[in-house]
């Protein structure tokens, strides 16, 4: 199920509390609710304001769509790892494209990936 557009500040509630997340208006790729196009400063100058047809963003479909996505994310992300372990990949070289260090992502990671060797699967995939 693909998300509703939200406003470009929906993500940031610590700095818009006031964000309506719908957003009415595009300044390019840009796309504002009514409150935060009111506080814009120079963003889209230059640009004609786009008017927008958005459904309204329900604040609590939104968090069921992102607590989706983000198990997605966490899926890919183990999935990844494994597969990056199948293949011979070592923890430090893991650790480095997650920008941690060999012992965190073996930590954090690495009782999943035994269990392969445990089903005799191989670090190799064979
Ligand atoms: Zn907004």
């Amino acid at each position: 199920m693909r998300s509703a557009p939200l406003c470009g500040y929906a993500t940031e509630p610590h700095t818009r509390p006031d964000c309506g997340l719908t957003p009415v208006v595009a300044f390019g790729a840009t796309r504002l609710c009514a409150s935060c196009a009111a506080r814009r400063s120079t963003l889209g100058k230059g640009q004609r304001p786009r008017p927008l047809q958005a459904p309204a963003v329900d604040v609590l479909t939104w968090l069921a769509a992102a607590e989706r996505d983000l198990r997605a994310a966490r899926h890919a992300l183990h999935a990844a790892v494994r597969r990056a372990r199948q293949r011979g990949h070592s923890w430090q070289v893991i650790g480095d494209q997650l920008g941690i260090s060999r012992q965190a992502a073996q930590q954090r990671f690495g009782q999943h990936c035994n269990q392969d060797l445990l089903d005799g699967l191989g670090p190799w995939g064979v």
